[in-house]
């Protein structure tokens, strides 16, 4: 088999005295999608925020791409920095309230060159994937709807062309039929550009429709894991169970 592009071992994270992680272990291959799912305060968020470089780890070991992250030498930051992108749920964390979309979009494109007129065609070609009208490009982001910022989000993550698309929670403020539009889009684009995707939620059944494989955390520890099929057949842990039995 390939190096995985995402090859986390033991890794554990402490906020002073309070240890959020608990020896994860998480293998990603290139081009897949892996689901992380777990209640609100399981850890997700903090998973995702060390997998793009924001936290350290308090042990372990953070391999993506080849690149050791535990040693964190600048010029594998900065490399990093690009490869792997984060979507949030509230899209107005990388969207400016000030800026056009296209103001946005240029600047991620090329932070040195951000002026629009030079990326106006790869600026209309993004918001065509994610299924927006170009013209919508010298918009303000209120202008748009809920769902309609999160695509927009989506855009702005993949513009650089990163490899690894960590996506936090990126459909739970969305009426569910908004949401569906944004979970099939991913996968759409994540298929189109090969792309390989960290898919975190709370919500199992969300995460089952994208994901080829799922992580199961449960107060900072895996406590199952394996492809999407056999979680939802045949789950091993109660926590597991009872999170099919929310969602049915
Ligand atoms: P999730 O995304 O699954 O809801 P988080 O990773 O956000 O979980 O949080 C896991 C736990 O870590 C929570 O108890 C949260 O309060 C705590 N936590 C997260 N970030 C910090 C931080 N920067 N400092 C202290 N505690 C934190
Ligand atoms: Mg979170």
């Amino acid at each position: 088999m390939s190096e995985p592009m995402v090859d986390v071992r033991g890794l554990d994270v402490s906020f002073g005295s309070v240890q959020v992680l608990h020896g994860v272990d998480l293998m990603v291959q290139r081009g897949r999608t892996v689901g992380i799912v777990g209640e609100s305060g399981s850890g997700k968020s903090t998973l995702a925020k060390v997998l793009v470089g924001e936290v350290r780890p308090s042990a372990g070991r953070v391999v993506v791409d080849g690149d050791d992250l535990t040693a964190r030498h600048r010029a594998t930051m900065r490399r990093h920095r690009r490869r792997t992108q984060m979507i949030p749920q509230d899209p107005y964390s990388s969207l400016s309230p000030r800026r056009t979309i296209a103001q946005t979009l240029a600047e991620a494109i090329d932070p040195a060159r951000a002026r629009v007129s030079r990326h106006e065609e790869q600026i209309a070609s993004w918001l065509t994937l994610v299924g927006l009208e170009p013209e919508m490009m010298h918009r303000y982001p209120h202008e748009f709807s809920g769902g309609q910022r999160q695509r927009i989000a989506i855009a702005r993550g993949l513009v650089i062309k990163p490899d690894v698309v960590i996506a936090d929670e990126i459909t739970s403020a969305l009426d569910v039929s908004v949401q569906a539009q944004i979970l099939d889009l991913l996968a759409e684009i994540k298929d189109k550009l090969g792309i390989t995707v960290i898919f975190i939620s709370h919500n199992l059944a969300v995460v089952q429709r994208v994901s080829d494989e799922v992580m199961v955390l449960y107060q900072g520890k895996v406590v199952e894991s394996g492809p999407v099929e056999q979680i939802y057949a045949d789950p091993q842990h109660w926590y597991t169970r009872r999170l099919l039995d929310a969602d049915p």
